[in-house]
């Protein structure tokens, strides 16, 4: 681990090439280092280069010979990303040139910087909060758009303002019971008493509505493990398609073509849905398939989520019977979808109360139209609450560790307002409170201790 007193150098642009690589330097002696193997165009040195100025000049290896042109910019300390002063250098993104300017950065004053030190160094500074330099990484982690407006809201200050605003009404409560404990002859009254418990009540509905994104957060954030199942020919491979939008998986009418799990991470209805495309489930003498059933069964064991097909234009088979057995046991919910809606209908209204009594999500598709694919898209967002909040505006957490932070402040605050309406002891329910703030603080940053912060950043790559 670098000392904070040491000036760090990463690329900060991805391995391999490109036509340009940036590499950052941060700390103390940015500005000297990079001086000494940068010189811009002109009559000026680095160190006589104006804040956030794009400067061109040569890049000098570590020997101090020329080895590309590129662009200086220096960011002077506190006006920068990690709040240091800031070198950015950007050449032209060969593998060698990169790394050669990294090495040469190096070898002029700085050291390597460890992963995700930029951004600790941010934390670090203040310039960033916990959940906002936490959310740095999920954007540029993020693969979808949803994924990358959560993380965004996040960076841009959601939930850390969320959580501040509740910090500041519980800290308001705190000097009303520290004034009240230590001047116990004025006595707050009940009027006192009634106003922090309807505070303490507030800041605890804040606490529990932010616990309760964690649902939609997660399952955008971490993706839900969804399967689809059915027996042969109903339509998986069809709905599978449809719903990951390409021909990834084959369809063919012939039962029984889907012999192994097909995967694939597609954002449907405002979650991230990670889909297996099972093979059919039901008895078969064939020995390739056998093995693809086995997984459709661990796979449906296993899900957050099952989709169950089932083919309108036919009466339930014994097959389709099975599965209802075995869906009814399972622990994950169940949207039953009925498909081949375009074709005469085949199932019974016995046949269809059957397949109802799997569960109350019953959506009517035809693959062949489309229809019918938009209502099951609004039956996924309704389970997992994507179309109750608006990800690029909303406070929405999806990290365990900020959830186990406000699970731990949610308790506290039960516990206070329970107190005070049982009518503890003041000084008892200032404690509680005490609890859920330094909870609160950890969710944040303000209260981490340094080890939690070091693993936190250790998550992220060398060069963010
Ligand atoms: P799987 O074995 O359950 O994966 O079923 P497939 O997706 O391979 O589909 C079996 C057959 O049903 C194929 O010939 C599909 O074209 C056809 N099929 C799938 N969905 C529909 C639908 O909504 N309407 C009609 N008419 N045919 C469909």
């Amino acid at each position: 681990m670098n000392p904070l007193s040491s000036t760090i150098a990463a690329v900060s642009t991805p391995r391999g090439r490109g036509g340009i690589a940036v590499i950052r330097i941060s700390g103390t002696d940015a500005v000297s280092v990079a001086g000494r193997m940068f010189v811009p165009a002109g009559k000026t040195d680095v160190s006589g280069l104006p804040e956030r100025y794009a400067a061109f000049g040569d890049i000098l290896d570590p020997d101090g010979i020329p080895c590309d042109t590129g662009i200086c910019t220096v960011f002077r300390a506190p006006k920068s990303f990690t709040g240091e002063n800031m070198v950015e250098i950007s050449c032209h993104g060969g593998i060698s040139v990169t790394e050669t300017v990294l090495l040469s950065a190096i070898a002029h004053g700085a050291v390597m910087a460890d992963a995700g030190e930029f951004t600790k160094r941010a934390f670090l500074n203040g310039k960033l909060s916990l959940t906002e330099a936490e959310a740095v990484g999920g954007l540029i982690d993020a693969d979808t758009t949803e994924k990358m407006k959560l993380s965004g809201g996040a960076v841009r200050g959601n939930v850390s303002r969320e959580i501040k605003r509740l910090s500041d009404s519980l800290l308001d409560v705190m000097t009303a019971l520290y004034a009240a404990i230590d001047y116990p002859e004025e006595d707050v009254g009940d009027e006192g008493e009634r106003h922090i418990g309807e505070v303490l009540r507030t800041v605890s509905g804040g606490v529990k509505r932010l616990l309760a994104t964690y649902k939609t957060g997660r399952a955008v954030q971490s993706g839900v493990k969804c399967v689809i199942c059915g027996r042969p020919n109903v339509g998986k491979s069809s709905l599978f398609n449809r719903m990951v939008g390409e021909e990834s998986a084959i369809v063919t009418d012939v039962a029984g073509t889907t012999r192994d799990v097909l995967r694939e991470t597609v954002s449907f209805g405002g979650v991230t849905l990670r889909l297996s495309d099972t093979a059919g489930i039901h008895t078969s003498g064939d020995a390739v398939e056998q093995i693809g059933i086995g997984r459709a069964v661990d796979e449906i064991e296993g899900a957050e989520l099952i989709l169950a097909v089932w083919n309108a234009s036919e009466p339930l088979t014994g097959h389709d019977i099975e599965l209802i057995g075995r869906l009814k046991d399972a622990s994950a919910p169940v949207i039953t979808v009925l498909n081949k809606t375009d074709l005469a209908r085949g199932l019974s209204g016995e046949d269809e109360a059957q397949i109802a009594s799997v569960s109350g999500d019953m959506i009517r598709v035809s693959c062949e139209t489309e229809e019918g694919i938009a209502e099951l898209a609004s039956a996924v967002a309704k389970l997992f609450g994507s179309d109750k909040l608006d990800l690029r505006h909303d406070a929405v957490i999806w990290d365990v560790r900020q959830r186990t932070q406000l699970m731990r402040a949610d308790a506290a605050l039960d516990s206070a307002v329970a107190g005070l309406t049982y009518g503890d002891p003041l000084d008892a329910v200032c404690t509680t409170v005490e609890e859920a703030m330094a909870a609160l603080s950890e969710t944040d940053g303000r209260g981490v201790n340094e080890e939690i912060v070091n693993e936190i950043f250790a998550r992220f790559c060398v060069g963010k």
